[in-house]
């Protein structure tokens, strides 16, 4: 399938998840919808079903790209005959990146050992096959940011759903890493997150749904989908006093930069 040689998107969401069971009827339409703005998506897979799911879209679309991975909700399933497929699925045109990857301990569905673990292996294939990585932190910061010291400045990528203050933004930041940030900067609570987003490099943010999750408001409460990134970028572009448009073009290339989107696939 022909991809374009530059980036001529308007909008890329960095991170959805197109394969969720929210999409079961109306995924095509969803797809068609966020074409039909100039958007692009990279969809993220949580686990090897919904990777393969991942692979199977990007291959079929021309703005759709892959991401494929174990969250660390299932990081106890992370065996050597997993990593293996994910390792045949990385290798597949059309993806590029390994994630979601990382550590969750606010809701502990994996044992903590084995999430450290999972990130960690998934972190060397992302090594081996010279692919960013997509990072999921949730209240485990302090392990994470000591694996990620543990393993060099190899790495590059984005941190998933960023949500913490400036100090934080700038530890990944000199960690080479990007800052995914999506609905919650919409949510009245989030003044800390708001008040890091004014500060951060738009050099180094990229746009993300996080859907079926996270909706912006003001669709709150209902279904997240691809198309609701304007309103992402739009509160970034409030924030920082600049037009949607630049907020969206600069994201675009951030997001090809990182995830080379727009290299010669075989
Ligand atoms: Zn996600």
């Amino acid at each position: 399938m022909n991809r374009p040689s530059r980036i001529d998107l308007r909008l890329i969401d960095s991170h959805a998840h197109l394969d969720d069971r929210a999409f079961h009827d109306d995924r095509a339409a969803v797809i068609a919808a966020s074409f039909a703005r100039g958007i692009g998506v990279l969809t993220v897979g949580v686990d090897l079903a919904s990777s393969r799911v991942a692979v199977k879209l990007a291959s079929r679309h021309r703005n759709i790209w892959a991401v494929v991975g174990v969250h660390p909700h299932d990081a106890k399933d992370v065996d050597r005959s997993a990593l293996l497929e994910l390792e045949n699925l990385a290798q597949r045109s059309h993806v590029v990146g390994i994630g979601e990857i990382g550590l969750d301990y606010y809701r502990d569905l994996s044992p903590r050992s084995a999430q450290r673990r999972a990130f960690g292996e998934q972190l060397a294939l992302a090594r081996r096959m010279h692919l960013p990585v997509v990072i999921h932190n949730r209240e485990s910061t302090v392990d994470l940011l000591g694996i990620l010291r543990e393993v060099g400045s190899s790495h590059h990528g984005v941190i998933h759903s960023f949500l913490g203050d400036i100090s934080l933004a700038e530890t990944f930041l000199d960690l080479g890493f990007h800052l995914g940030v999506g609905g919650p900067l919409t949510y009245n609570k989030n003044d800390i997150l708001r008040n890091a987003v004014r500060r951060i490099p738009l050099d180094r943010i990229l746009v993300e749904t996080d859907c079926p999750y996270l909706t912006p408001v003001p669709y709150r409460g209902k279904r997240n989908e691809p198309a609701y990134i304007e309103l992402v970028a739009q509160a970034i572009a409030e924030l920082k006093g600049v037009s949607v448009e630049e907020v969206a073009r600069r994201t675009a290339e951030n997001t090809d930069q990182v995830f080379a989107l727009t290299r010669p696939t075989p």
